[in-house]
């Protein structure tokens, strides 16, 4: 009986949970909701044409006091939700990374949501963390890294990587850990170094860890957008000649405004010289690794201490998975594990790994599910096609903006993003004024686009440049799609210029 039917009748709300009846009734229905919406989704607009506030103000003030029908609820899925969604899954979602979920990957969500397991103990979940060692083990395999490598999945590269510099941290033996950072006098500056390209959450990990901003080094780049090496070499010299201490370096493999790929050998000569943990931030490009071709293009990453893939960004799968390898997992359960008596088990932490160990988190989702169906499903050889494939197409439209004169490339495209902007001439126009108008162009060029709903791109600024970016990630993304964007950015600038 519904909590409709009861309502009607007048008695009591009923205890429990949706019959079965009721729940295959629904469960079909939303199942066949998903494959209509992955059909049909190329004639909703990429981003939402929603104003800010417009959903809230639809909504009620408070929950109901009682329970109502699921088709109330779907119905208002499709009336007040569906129009304030920005359509990830739409084939020309090009902002950001762009990312895609999947198939499996949502039977997978689906599966683990029923499954509802915390995964803090091996006990509580045998299956997650069993299956955890499995995937991440043939992910690493696929990928091409050593054997040392031991993962463990978190929700996002952010936390990925602010646990790769604690367990940095943890390496030097500071008792940070048992006496803090703060109110110390025998503790110096601790460094963390990144390239001046380096996603912000590196910078957010140092602030969580309490490291503080000034404990960032920014190391310039180059004309690529790489780290130099060699600046990054005169800097952890210069600070240890100041009684600084060199914590971590983190190279980034695919940065995010370029997808540009720091130089991982030379400066993992100069962790190994220093005696410096070595962390790689392969968020985005470490799927790039099933490539074999590609495999080059991560020269350097089996030296690292840890890495983090980003299996949400550009694996298929539904977010959120984040993989942190990391050489040395001693170090990371040095850092958080903390075992209360009511969470003590009978088994040895030498037969079976329990996941509260290794980081902040107590409780873990059973993410590997959906990885490990994702890379049954596609197998090796359809992930490599598909990832392939991406990068054909951004090569395919690097070669368009290549040979047009009223565009160009800003920076090489060595995955499946491409950095370009309009430049049409205007004769004896002084440098400075080309370059504001460009910028105004350009800027205005992907609002444009973006407002229309047919495509969806998103920015950056190099060398304070104003600069497209076009990214390609999406499982649904085809030449027709890249033609369609492309000639929709010629009109559009036609019309502007
Ligand atoms: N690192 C890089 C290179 C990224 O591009 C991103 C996001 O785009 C991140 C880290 C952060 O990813 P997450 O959202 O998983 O924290």
């Amino acid at each position: 009986m519904s909590t409709t039917d009861n309502k009607e009748q007048g008695i009591a709300p009923p205890t429990g949970d949706m019959s079965a009846a009721e729940f295959r009734r629904y469960g079909y229905k939303i199942v066949d909701w998903i494959a209509d919406y992955f059909e049909r989704i190329e004639q909703l607009p990429v981003l939402s044409q929603a104003e800010p506030g417009e959903l809230v103000s639809q909504l009620p003030t408070a929950a109901p006091a009682n329970g109502e029908s699921m088709d109330d609820i779907l119905r208002d899925i499709d009336r007040l939700i569906l129009p304030a969604v920005t359509h990830w899954s739409h084939p020309s979602f090009f902002a950001y990374f762009s990312t895609s979920t999947s198939a499996p990957g949502i039977f997978g969500e689906m599966l683990s949501a029923a499954f509802d397991m915390k995964a803090m103990l091996w006990r509580t979940s045998p299956a997650s963390t069993e299956l955890e060692e499995v995937a991440l083990r043939w992910l690493r395999q696929l990928m091409n890294l050593p054997p040392e490598f031991e993962g463990i999945i978190y929700d996002t590269a952010s936390v990925s990587s602010m646990h790769a510099v604690a367990a940095a941290r943890e390496r030097l033996n500071l008792r940070i850990r048992e006496d803090g950072m703060s109110g110390r006098d025998d503790l110096p500056l601790l460094r963390v170094y990144v390239s001046e390209q380096a996603h912000s959450s590196i910078e957010k990990g140092v602030i969580t860890l309490g490291l503080g901003q000034r404990s960032l080094c920014k190391v310039q780049t180059d004309a690529e957008f790489r780290m130099d090496a060699e600046a990054l070499r005169q800097a952890i010299e210069d600070d240890k000649a100041r009684g600084a201490i060199p914590c971590c370096v983190v190279a980034t493999v695919g940065t995010t405004s370029t997808s540009s790929i720091d130089p991982v050998n030379a400066i993992a000569d100069i962790c190994a010289e220093h005696g410096v943990w070595l962390h790689v931030d392969a968020a985005y490009a470490g799927s790039a690794a099933l490539v074999p071709e590609l495999q080059p293009l991560m020269a350097g990453c089996e030296r690292a201490d840890s890495l983090v893939t980003n299996p949400h960004k550009w694996l298929f799968t539904p977010f959120d998975l984040s993989v942190l390898y990391c050489r040395d997992m001693e170090m990371l359960r040095r850092a958080f594990s903390l075992v209360p008596e009511y969470l003590r088990t009978t088994e040895s932490s030498d037969a079976v790994r329990n996941g509260m160990d290794y980081g902040i988190q107590l409780g873990r989702r059973f993410r590997a599910l959906k990885l490990w169906m994702i890379l049954r499903y596609f197998g090796h050889h359809g992930l490599a096609a598909r990832l392939r494939e991406h990068c054909r197409l951004a090569r395919l439209f690097a070669s368009w903006v290549e040979q047009s004169s009223d565009w160009e490339l800003l920076a090489p495209t060595p995955f499946s993003l491409v950095c370009f902007r309009a430049c049409p001439a205007k004769p004896d126009e002084p440098h400075d004024a080309r370059a504001t108008r460009l910028d105004a162009l350009n800027e205005t060029l992907m609002n444009n686009i973006n407002s229309t709903g047919a495509a969806y791109l998103s920015h950056t600024r190099l060398g304070d440049v104003f600069t497209l970016r076009l990214a390609i990630g999406n499982i649904r993304t085809t030449e027709a799609h890249i033609s369609r964007v492309w000639e929709l950015l010629n009109e559009e600038a036609a019309r502007l210029s």
